[in-house]
Protein backbone atom coordinates (compact mmCIF):
# COMPACT_ATOMS: atom_id res chain seq x y z
CA UNK A 1 0.00 0.00 0.00
CA UNK A 2 1.06 3.64 -0.71
CA UNK A 3 -0.19 5.77 2.00
CA UNK A 4 -0.52 8.96 -0.49
CA UNK A 5 -2.78 6.60 -2.72
CA UNK A 6 -6.30 7.37 -3.27
CA UNK A 7 -7.29 3.65 -4.84
CA UNK A 8 -5.42 2.13 -1.85
CA UNK A 9 -6.72 3.84 0.66
CA UNK A 10 -10.30 2.81 -1.72
CA UNK A 11 -8.85 -0.73 -1.22
CA UNK A 12 -8.25 -0.47 2.53
CA UNK A 13 -11.37 0.74 2.99
CA UNK A 14 -10.67 4.17 4.47
CA UNK A 15 -11.91 6.53 1.56
CA UNK A 16 -15.80 5.51 0.69
CA UNK A 17 -16.76 4.10 -2.43
CA UNK A 18 -19.27 1.84 -3.57
CA UNK A 19 -17.71 -1.71 -4.03
CA UNK A 20 -19.02 -4.06 -6.13
CA UNK A 21 -16.55 -7.31 -5.78
CA UNK A 22 -13.50 -7.64 -3.68
CA UNK A 23 -11.32 -10.47 -3.07
CA UNK A 24 -7.76 -11.14 -1.87
CA UNK A 25 -5.94 -9.44 -5.53
CA UNK A 26 -8.50 -7.18 -6.28
CA UNK A 27 -11.61 -4.29 -5.69
CA UNK A 28 -13.98 -3.11 -7.84
CA UNK A 29 -15.96 0.05 -7.31
CA UNK A 30 -18.27 2.58 -9.78
CA UNK A 31 -16.45 5.50 -10.73
CA UNK A 32 -17.69 8.70 -9.11
CA UNK A 33 -18.02 10.39 -12.61
CA UNK A 34 -19.55 8.00 -14.60
CA UNK A 35 -19.17 8.00 -18.33
CA UNK A 36 -21.68 5.12 -18.73
CA UNK A 37 -24.68 3.42 -17.15
CA UNK A 38 -22.15 0.84 -15.60
CA UNK A 39 -18.65 2.30 -14.98
CA UNK A 40 -16.76 0.27 -12.68
CA UNK A 41 -13.00 0.47 -11.75
CA UNK A 42 -10.95 -2.76 -11.23
CA UNK A 43 -7.88 -2.27 -9.53
CA UNK A 44 -5.43 -4.61 -7.86
CA UNK A 45 -4.71 -4.27 -3.84
CA UNK A 46 -1.24 -4.26 -4.83
CA UNK A 47 0.10 -0.41 -5.33
CA UNK A 48 1.30 -0.70 -9.24
CA UNK A 49 1.61 3.12 -10.49
CA UNK A 50 0.83 2.14 -14.15
CA UNK A 51 0.81 -0.69 -16.64
CA UNK A 52 4.54 0.33 -17.15
CA UNK A 53 5.63 -1.09 -13.90
CA UNK A 54 3.81 -4.26 -14.58
CA UNK A 55 6.58 -7.14 -14.42
CA UNK A 56 5.88 -10.62 -15.42
CA UNK A 57 5.08 -11.41 -11.89
CA UNK A 58 1.65 -9.51 -12.12
CA UNK A 59 0.75 -11.73 -15.51
CA UNK A 60 -1.38 -13.77 -13.68
CA UNK A 61 -3.01 -10.35 -11.85
CA UNK A 62 -4.05 -8.84 -14.84
CA UNK A 63 -5.42 -12.01 -15.93
CA UNK A 64 -7.52 -12.07 -12.70
CA UNK A 65 -8.78 -8.78 -13.65
CA UNK A 66 -9.97 -9.26 -17.30
CA UNK A 67 -11.99 -12.51 -15.67
CA UNK A 68 -13.40 -10.46 -13.03
CA UNK A 69 -14.35 -7.62 -15.72
CA UNK A 70 -16.18 -10.51 -17.81
CA UNK A 71 -18.26 -12.22 -15.11
CA UNK A 72 -19.33 -8.85 -13.72
CA UNK A 73 -20.50 -7.79 -17.14
CA UNK A 74 -22.45 -11.43 -17.63
CA UNK A 75 -23.76 -11.16 -14.05
CA UNK A 76 -24.70 -7.43 -14.45
CA UNK A 77 -26.43 -8.96 -18.21
CA UNK A 78 -24.80 -6.91 -20.81
CA UNK A 79 -22.02 -8.98 -22.20
CA UNK A 80 -23.23 -10.20 -25.03
CA UNK A 81 -24.56 -6.57 -26.35
CA UNK A 82 -21.14 -5.56 -25.95
CA UNK A 83 -18.86 -2.95 -23.34
CA UNK A 84 -15.11 -2.01 -23.25
CA UNK A 85 -12.35 -2.42 -20.65
CA UNK A 86 -9.93 0.53 -20.67
CA UNK A 87 -6.50 1.19 -19.10
CA UNK A 88 -5.18 5.04 -19.45
CA UNK A 89 -1.60 5.23 -18.94
CA UNK A 90 0.17 8.72 -18.45
CA UNK A 91 -0.54 11.91 -19.12
CA UNK A 92 -1.23 12.00 -22.61
CA UNK A 93 -2.91 8.45 -22.06
CA UNK A 94 -5.65 10.53 -19.82
CA UNK A 95 -4.49 8.87 -16.50
CA UNK A 96 -5.27 10.92 -13.67
CA UNK A 97 -5.18 8.52 -10.90
CA UNK A 98 -1.52 6.64 -10.42
CA UNK A 99 -2.73 3.56 -9.04
CA UNK A 100 -3.35 1.11 -11.85
CA UNK A 101 -6.74 0.33 -13.03
CA UNK A 102 -9.25 -0.79 -15.63
CA UNK A 103 -12.49 0.85 -16.56
CA UNK A 104 -15.04 -1.38 -17.48
CA UNK A 105 -18.02 0.52 -19.56
CA UNK A 106 -21.52 -0.86 -20.40
CA UNK A 107 -24.75 -0.11 -21.00
CA UNK A 108 -24.35 2.32 -23.95
CA UNK A 109 -23.32 2.16 -27.52
CA UNK A 110 -19.62 3.26 -27.10
CA UNK A 111 -18.19 5.10 -30.18
CA UNK A 112 -14.64 4.49 -31.62
CA UNK A 113 -12.17 6.46 -32.07
CA UNK A 114 -12.21 7.55 -28.30
CA UNK A 115 -11.43 11.29 -27.83
P1 LIG B 1 -8.07 7.61 -15.11
O1 LIG B 1 -8.41 8.97 -15.65
O2 LIG B 1 -6.83 7.66 -14.22
O3 LIG B 1 -7.97 6.54 -16.15
O4 LIG B 1 -9.27 7.18 -14.21
C1 LIG B 1 -9.44 7.60 -12.90
C2 LIG B 1 -10.89 7.46 -12.59
O5 LIG B 1 -11.06 7.57 -11.19
C3 LIG B 1 -11.76 8.58 -13.21
O6 LIG B 1 -12.71 8.00 -14.09
C4 LIG B 1 -12.40 9.26 -12.00
O7 LIG B 1 -13.73 9.62 -12.22
C5 LIG B 1 -12.26 8.20 -10.91
N1 LIG B 1 -12.14 8.76 -9.57
C6 LIG B 1 -11.34 9.79 -9.20
N2 LIG B 1 -11.46 10.00 -7.88
C7 LIG B 1 -12.35 9.07 -7.42
C8 LIG B 1 -12.87 8.80 -6.11
O8 LIG B 1 -12.55 9.43 -5.11
N3 LIG B 1 -13.75 7.77 -6.03
C9 LIG B 1 -14.14 7.05 -7.11
N4 LIG B 1 -15.03 6.08 -6.91
N5 LIG B 1 -13.66 7.28 -8.35
C10 LIG B 1 -12.77 8.28 -8.50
Amino acid sequence: MSSDCLFCKIAAGDIPATVRYQDDLVVVFEDINPQAPTHLLLIPRKHIPTTLDLTPDDNALVGHVFQVAAKMATDLGFADEGFRIVNNCNQAGGQTVWHVHFHLLGQRQLTWPPG
